[in-house]
């Protein structure tokens, strides 16, 4: 179980932040990269934010706060980001062009040694391993939302991903306090290829007038103790983006059983995106 001494994390986002925050708790130098300077800063400033609340619960003090700070900086050029560093986590937009670009540049910035990976969630691992000279130490890292609680990580081997990069991913994700569980690169690996197919079959029991939204989700938390409904989680989750990872299911598996629930897709185009836009299959104020 070891640690990098040096991290980049692309992406200063909800999962980029996150990851950020993690390793930097641990003792990491960390450099967080966006595509501007406000970009970068909306990530610290969530950072603080986050580790405030383990203030407030008295799991962390002022100082060791200032000094997980202390040890992220901040970057706009993903090359330069990737100087001296032993590991790079790309957390950019779901898109697998602007992921190889990235990892084009990575490649060229970062030691021989290092190892890429990247916490798509449903993107080809392989896919973007290819399009550098090192794809046996490109590797997923997805890691869950939020991440600094939830404990998987879930290490995904592309078709090139050599032993000894996942041994060395699933050792550093268990130094950063993880359960680390590996799986192989098909489409939606197992996390969403599994989840999905649950939430999709939520949304057809809704729209064939089997139960309410409320009645689906309690029948789920109850009686499978799950802590939140297929319904809720999609609306957690992002309705656009359950649509995409199910048409990435249905496409690279050929198998029509992932097609996405009509209603999903009259939600999406009426911008009925979950919490993010304040109207999902549930209505937030907040
Ligand atoms: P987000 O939209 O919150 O953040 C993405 C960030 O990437 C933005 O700040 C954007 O400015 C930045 N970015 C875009 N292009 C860039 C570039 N060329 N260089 C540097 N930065 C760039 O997205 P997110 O929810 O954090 O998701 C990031 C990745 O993590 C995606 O691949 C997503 O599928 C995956 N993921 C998301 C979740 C989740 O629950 N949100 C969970 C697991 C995995």
């Amino acid at each position: 179980m070891s640690l990098p001494k040096k991290v980049a994390v692309i992406g200063a986002g909800t999962m980029g932040n996150g990851i950020a925050q993690v390793f930097a708790s641990h003792g990491v130098q960390t450099v967080l990269c966006d595509v501007n300077d406000g970009a970068v800063q909306r990530g610290i400033d969530a950072i603080g934010k986050s580790l405030d609340r383990f203030v407030k619960k008295g799991t962390l003090s002022d100082a060791q706060k200032a000094e997980t700070l202390a040890r992220i900086s901040k970057n706009t050029d993903v090359e330069s980001a990737c100087f001296g560093i032993d590991l790079m986590v790309e957390a950019v937009f779901e898109n697998l062009d602007v992921k190889r670009e990235i990892f084009k540049k990575a490649d060229r910035g970062a030691p021989p040694h290092a190892i890429l990976a990247t916490n798509t969630s449903s993107i080809s691992v392989t896919r973007i391993g290819s399009s550098t000279k090192r794809a046996d130490r490109v590797i997923g890292m997805h890691f869950m939302n939020p991440v600094p609680l939830m404990k998987l990580v879930e290490v995904i081997r592309g078709h090139a991903t050599s032993e000894e990069t996942t041994a060395w991913v699933m050792g550093a994700s268990e130094a950063l306090g993880k359960v680390p569980v590996a799986a192989q690169d098909y489409p939606g690996f197992i996390s969403n290829r599994v989840l999905l197919p649950m939430i999709n079959e939520a949304a057809f029991c809704l729209m064939e007038g089997v139960a309410t939204r409320e009645g689906i989700d309690e029948i789920m938390k109850l009686g499978m103790n799950h802590p939140m409904g297929p319904l809720q989680l999609a609306d957690f989750i992002g309705l656009d983006v359950c649509v995409n990872i199910l048409d990435v299911l249905k496409d690279g598996l050929g198998d029509d059983k992932y097609r996405a629930c009509p209603l999903l897709r009259r939600m999406v185009a009426a911008g009925y995106l979950g919490r993010k836009s304040g109207r999902g299959f549930y209505e937030y104020t907040t």
